[in-house]
């Protein structure tokens, strides 16, 4: 049956529900091969074998939400909160720019507040100005009005990530506060879609009570809404929240197992949504040291190097044992590039690495 459903995906056909549910649900080591072999095989003909870079800049763990899963939510006492400034993230970026990768992330904690909301627009500025922007720049920086989103995409930002976590209302009601809404999400997900940003999303997988129907549901929604990106990530608990209190640190078969998980996500998104941007997140190597290269080899195509300083890394732990925080940005970029060869793919340098899916949508 898994045979059957593989070869029809890779034929191009539409697979149902029960058959993504299927696909997530496989155990067997062969089985598993043959999803991500399949997955690859997807990819390389949809995107190439190339892995596009994106200097992230983690450039505030200042957060107006309390999402109960993550370290940097505005009740954790134990965080040292901070905020870069402008000329911080400028050099940062412009690190990333001379270090030929082609894009920069830049993330942080959410505030919806004027005086942030202009100095992330000035910036913009500025390293668009200075790169002639050819530095691409994609923000992630919450939920915020369509008139935010559109001056930032005015001042030359292009691509905007807003994770929704998961589509299950009782689930997200579970792991959010009563007054964080999956419809105010779902509406700044559409917001960014008029504004004309390639839009990323995506979920956490292995949440406490989440199913494989779940899952199959969240890859379907992000295909109904045709979205560009996609960056996922297993859920790992940080032992300051609430859920992470109530979850005790993984074991080593829980890292195992949450891995397998995050990587049968990555290539079933692959397979079903086949021509979008994928990343393997960082977060996939705290579960096993070559979790990212585990990811391009099953269906991911984007990997985001942390570009922030270095003093700055430990301050944003959004999950525990977060990886690469006492490395810097040089070390960072000579490690990933070497691991990336030793899978027989390339770095897109230079490429802002746009995805497919968005050339092909925006060329109708
Ligand atoms: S997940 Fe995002 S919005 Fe929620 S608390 Fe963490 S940084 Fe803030």
């Amino acid at each position: 049956m898994v045979d059957d459903i593989l070869k029809r995906a890779e034929q191009g056909c539409v697979l149902h529900r029960e058959e993504v549910v299927e696909l997530l649900s496989i155990a067997d080591a062969d089985l598993l091969k043959k999803l991500y072999d399949t997955a690859y095989r997807i990819k390389e003909k949809q995107v190439g074998r190339v892995a596009y870079f994106r200097g992230l800049i983690e450039c505030s763990n200042i957060c107006i939400k309390d999402c109960y899963y993550c370290g940097i939510r505005r009740s954790n006492e134990n965080v040292e909160r901070f905020l870069m400034d402008e000329d911080e993230i400028y050099r940062e970026a412009i690190w990333a720019y001379e270090a030929e990768y082609g894009s920069c992330v830049i993330q942080a904690g959410e505030r919806q507040d004027e005086p942030f909301i202009a100095m992330i627009e000035r910036t913009v500025k500025r390293i668009s100005a200075t790169t002639g922007g050819q530095l691409g720049i994609t923000l992630s920086l919450g939920e915020q009005t369509e008139k935010t989103y559109q001056r930032w995409k005015d001042a030359g930002a292009h691509r905007y990530l807003l994770r929704i976590e998961t589509t299950n209302p009782q689930l997200y009601a579970q792991i959010h506060p009563e007054d964080h809404k999956l419809e105010t999400r779902k509406e700044c997900l559409a917001a960014l879609r008029r504004t004309g940003y390639q839009v990323g999303t995506g979920v956490m997988m292995g949440l406490p009570g989440q199913s494989m129907g779940d899952l199959a549901d969240d890859i379907l929604f992000l295909k109904s809404i045709d979205i560009d990106m996609v960056g996922m990530g297993p859920y790992i608990p940080h032992t300051d929240t609430p859920m992470g209190k109530a979850v005790p640190p993984y074991t080593e078969l829980e890292n195992k197992q949450a891995l397998t998980l995050g990587l049968k996500m990555i290539a079933v998104t692959r397979i079903v949504l086949k021509d979008v941007n994928i990343a393997a997140a960082t977060a996939l190597q705290a579960l096993e040291y070559t979790g990212r290269e585990q990811g391009l080899r099953c269906g991911a195509n984007v990997i985001m190097p942390n570009v922030t300083e270095t003093d700055y890394r430990p301050k944003y732990q959004l999950y525990d044992n977060k990886p690469c925080t006492d490395e810097n940005s040089t070390m960072c970029r000579g490690c990933l590039s070497g691991r990336i060869k030793g899978i027989g793919e390339k770095v897109g340098f230079n490429e802002r690495g746009d995805s497919p899916h968005f050339q092909a949508r925006t060329a109708e």
